[in-house]
């Protein structure tokens, strides 16, 4: 056996494991949106919501550093799972109501938001009944460059609110089960470089911001979604007829132009990065150019 087999094996290891989590997560779903895409383009969510897959996110090596994202959560997960001091009781009152006492904690559960349409999993949730205090966990890996803008001395005067709008996603979820709880929220980040900890705590505001995100994903995709529908049904008769997709893909990005313009447009996407094919995997049916743009500089 040779470096080049064992890192194959890796890979196909990592692709069972990857199809694995989606069989289980999102098939049988795929008309809601996903709540880990907050703060994202809204195209890429009209375009998921119509069952386009897109292609796939190429390079081995971006999979596997999403790979080690993912033991990290499940090893930090797997540690807090045996905690059993954390207890609650429920209690029923005479008229039916239900409320708790003890604490709680939850580690990777399902929210999901129908008045928007959106579902998810929250890495950490800790509820304080007798306090009504939630407090919900992201955990987040970086390394030491993404680590310096957020914590450095110089940090980045205007970071992308990604992940703050993914929180507070996970955290209105949270709160539709206990409407009358204070949440709290809080970015837990692992520097890669060292297995340092860091927590970042992000603020109320942003679940208006969310709720606002997740409105304006809703109107952009009802008004389009009917179109998308009607070109992806034109591209599959084009690329049946010419054994190649290509000219399919060109019909669908001159008939994204009839209603928005990728790209050039607020949201389309949210930030310039996203357009990079291997953060998107809708980029070859996108006539955004950003990313192309910058690789001619
Ligand atoms: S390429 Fe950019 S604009 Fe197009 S769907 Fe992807 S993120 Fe959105």
């Amino acid at each position: 056996m040779i470096l080049q087999d064992i890192i194959e094996l890796y890979d196909n290891h990592m692709a069972r494991q990857n199809e694995k989590n989606r069989q289980t997560r999102y098939v049988g779903k795929e008309t809601w949106f996903h709540a880990s895409g907050a703060g994202g383009c809204h195209l890429k969510h009209l375009l998921a919501s119509c069952g386009i897959e897109g292609t796939e996110q190429g390079k081995s090596i971006n999979t596997r550093v999403m790979r080690l994202g993912t033991i990290v959560h499940e090893d930090i997960q797997a540690a807090l799972i045996p905690v059993d001091w954390k207890v609650h009781t429920e209690i029923r009152n005479e008229a039916g109501q239900i409320t708790y006492t003890g604490d709680e904690l939850l580690v990777e559960d399902e929210i999901t938001l129908p008045m928007w349409n959106v579902r998810g999993f929250y890495d950490i949730a800790n509820i304080n009944h007798k306090d009504k205090i939630i407090q919900v966990f992201d955990i987040k890996t970086a390394a030491a460059y993404k680590f310096s803008i957020i914590f450095g001395r110089k940090p980045d005067t205007m970071p992308s609110n990604m992940y703050d709008l993914q929180l507070s996603t996970y955290a209105l979820g949270l709160a539709q089960q206990f409407p009358d709880y204070e949440l709290q929220m809080y970015l837990l980040y692992y520097k890669k470089d060292n297995s340092d900890f860091r927590v970042k705590t992000v603020g109320t505001e942003n679940l208006i911001h969310a709720s606002n995100y997740w409105t304006a994903v809703n109107e952009f995709v009802d008004a389009n979604k009917e179109i998308v529908l009607r070109l992806n049904a034109e591209c599959k008769i084009i690329a049946e007829k010419d054994g190649n997709p290509y000219m399919a893909f060109e019909h669908f990005k001159t008939g994204i132009r009839q209603f928005c313009n990728p790209g050039q447009q607020l949201n389309l996407p949210c930030v310039g990065f996203e357009c990079n094919p291997l953060y998107c995997n809708k980029a070859v049916l996108c006539p955004s150019r950003l990313h192309i743009s910058k690789k001619r500089k």
